[in-house]
């Protein structure tokens, strides 16, 4: 059975029912939905689909709402081209003028902290110029090499920590959107510190959602420099390696990666890993050695899971990226045994849960779980289960967050009663041939949850 979970980008190319359905056939276990493309309309049209689809599958697909954040992008310009080492200069305006080489930067917070020297990526970095002098209406930058500039493409100002808010009027307009909904996740780009993530989980609270977990996406300096306390504070991390190439040297992105990924072992927080992962499937529709490269040394990293964007929402070939991406990630969890840091900040309930792990490993026994929130769920899968781990809730929503898991399979269960629910879904898996004569049970709930046996063996008759 698979562990490391497969998260999906809907976009064009994979809007369609028959399409979201064959990429969860295929292998898709989450599904992102990027509100820094589209409007609310085709957001609804997504979203409807994925419900409709995981009710046919009988799956519980969780969907992550990933917020835009406090981006920088430029305003209004005919294109230009800048020569290498020319002069322009950029204006805290609306509307620029090409023939006098104006670029529109229209917010006056990063308009106010330049200075000389800064380096500005433009446009994902196409075009790189470099602050020469604040003037008094203007400011004039060099550019580094040549490049178009283009109306409301992406800035990029390496390191700087501007001072912009985390949650933008246009995120509280989406989260009005997305909280109408039943979105399990939502993931906060650009965040600085943990002050960021209590801000966004204010505000969950104020819009009566605070059961949706938060991910935080790692894409700043000053994320990397705060990152334990945003673990501590997040319910999963994306290592989002698409912004971080911009914002540090390029060649340091695979040590900052491995080194995340071991905090959010250690911290017993899901990681995802995102951007290029099979990038080359954008027009091919087999990836490169390389690319099969990577995604071994994620998951011998011991990453939680792995994000498909381009690949599949403008992709040529999303359903055969899903699948190349199963592919690999299967191959390679047969050599690489998943690794196991030691825990920091552990309870005597992530103790339990160790007990339980290694217990079923050493008798060669599959677990079964019970989760009332997603708690057990998580304790379990932070431990790196080298066995099937089933684990059964009495809530939708819950079913579809712990599918997020590393090796954590999701049952619903209506019965109140933990026990009787447990019981049924153990009928269920025998039935459905997941348990098979000679299977060795361990049968077990949370030490918070009021069931009457923490751990129980049962061997399948
Ligand atoms: P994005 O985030 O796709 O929303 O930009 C991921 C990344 O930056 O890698
Ligand atoms: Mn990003």
């Amino acid at each position: 059975m698979r562990k490391t979970k497969i998260i999906a980008t809907i976009g064009p190319a994979s809007l369609h029912p028959v399409k979201i359905k064959n990429m969860i056939k295929e292998g898709v276990d989450i599904i992102r939905l990027n509100f820094s493309h589209g409007d609310h309309e085709e957001k609804e049209t997504m979203y409807n689909y994925v419900r409709t689809v995981e009710k046919e599958l009988h799956r519980f697909i969780p969907i992550i709402a990933d917020l835009t954040g406090p981006t920088i992008r430029l305003g209004s310009v005919d294109n230009f081209i800048l020569n290498r080492g020319e002069e322009a200069f950029i204006i805290n305006n609306q509307k620029g003028e090409a023939s006098k080489k104006e670029i529109p930067l229209p917010n006056s917070l990063v308009y106010e902290s330049l200075d000389t020297g800064d380096l500005i990526l433009i446009d994902d970095g196409e075009v790189q110029v470099k602050v020469q002098e604040v003037l008094e209406d203007k400011i004039k930058v060099k550019a580094l090499n040549e490049g178009e500039i283009r109306s409301k493409v992406s800035v990029v100002i390496p390191g700087k920590d501007l001072k912009t808010p985390a949650i933008t009027e246009k995120d509280i307009r989406d989260l009005e959107f997305i909280t109408k909904r039943e979105f399990n996740y939502i993931a906060l780009s650009f965040v600085r510190s943990k002050k960021d993530i209590q801000e966004l989980r204010k505000k969950l609270k104020e819009m009566n959602a605070d059961y949706m977990k938060i991910i935080a996406k790692i894409e700043t300096q000053a994320a990397v420099k705060n990152i334990k306390e945003i673990i501590k504070e997040s319910d999963a991390i994306m290592i989002a390696r698409g912004d971080l190439g911009m914002e540090f040297p390029l060649e340091e992105v695979p040590a900052i990666q491995k080194k995340i990924a071991e905090l959010c072992l250690r911290y017993g927080k899901p990681s995802i890993l995102a951007t290029q992962i099979l990038d080359s499937m954008v027009h091919n529709p087999v990836p490169t050695r390389a690319e099969a490269a990577d995604v071994f040394v994620a998951i011998g990293e011991g990453i939680g899971a792995l994000m498909l964007s381009n690949e599949t929402t403008i992709g040529k070939y999303p359903i055969e990226a899903v699948s190349w991406l199963r592919r690999i990630i299967e191959a390679s969890e047969r050599e690489v045994p998943p690794p196991r840091a030691d825990g920091y900040d552990e309870t005597i309930y992530e103790k339990f849960a160790k007990g339980i792990v290694l217990l079923a490993e050493s008798v060669n026994a599959k677990i079964l779980a019970y989760t009332k929130a997603g708690m057990t769920a998580l304790r379990l899968s932070r431990y790196r289960p080298n066995t099937d781990v089933y684990v059964v809730t009495g809530d939708p929503n819950v079913a579809r967050q712990i599918n997020l898991l590393w090796g954590i399979q999701p049952l619903y269960c209506a019965l109140e009663d933990i026990n009787k629910a447990l019981d049924d879904q153990l009928k269920h898996l025998k039935e459905c041939g997941e348990f098979r004569k000679g299977d060795i049970v361990l049968l077990t709930v949370g030490m918070r949850e009021e069931a009457t046996d923490l751990a129980r063996i049962e061997i399948i008759e």
